[in-house]
């Protein structure tokens, strides 16, 4: 059976949740805000086993509380786990509320999480918030909001570091010659295309 990639925007901030489905399973990548991701997985009768998100940010990590209370386990860096129960994950600052939530499981960077033989490696990618990672995977790289088409993450955020986004970036461009890049917004690239165009490189 083949692993299959499904792209779902939610929400008004335009962020992307992922899923990648093995049969009527399905481990998704981010969970977005609001019930995009759960109503998609409804209607192509998919079970989402796991949500494995790429940090706490309130438009990645929105739709969380309900998938958990349907069964999905929730996956975080431990470094961005706070954001999960605190509410502390920039919600305040964009009049967007979360429902606080435990997560099942955290990690740290560097271990390989199976989703029924498909692997999603964690690479730590501290920058745009403390705790961010990418999952390098067999059909691409998802990257969160550490790389997109034509751009990198913003380091403003109170647990922001300039300095520690352009040493995850390097540490992302020498994982892999090349890959599709799958971003938490906009569109889709590869790894190769933004080391040659991307400006903020
Ligand atoms: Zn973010």
């Amino acid at each position: 059976m083949d692993f299959k990639l499904h792209r779902i925007f939610t929400g008004r901030m335009g962020s992307n949740a992922y899923l990648v489905s093995f049969g009527s399973l399905a481990a998704a990548i981010d969970a977005g805000m609001g019930s995009a991701l759960a109503d998609y997985a409804e209607k192509n009768k998919l079970k989402i086993e796991m949500c494995l998100l790429t940090h706490g940010h309130f438009d990645h990590i929105g739709a969380c509380a309900e998938l958990q209370r349907r069964g999905t386990k929730i996956g975080i860096s431990e470094k961005d786990a706070d954001k999960l129960y605190t509410g502390n994950n920039l919600g305040g600052e964009f009049g967007v509320e979360t429902e606080p939530l435990q997560p099942d499981f955290t990690f740290r960077g560097g271990e390989e999480i199976d989703f029924h033989g498909f692997s999603f490696r964690v690479l730590e990618t501290p920058g745009h918030s403390a705790g961010s990672v990418c999952f390098l995977t067999p059909l691409g790289i998802f990257s969160g909001d550490t790389l997109f088409c034509g751009g990198v993450g913003r380091t403003d955020f109170y647990d922001g570091d300039p300095d520690a986004l352009s040493a995850s970036l390097a540490a992302l461009f020498a994982a892999e010659e090349d890959a599709p890049v799958y971003p938490g917004h906009g569109f889709s690239t590869t790894l190769k295309r933004e080391k040659e165009t991307n400006p903020y490189l």
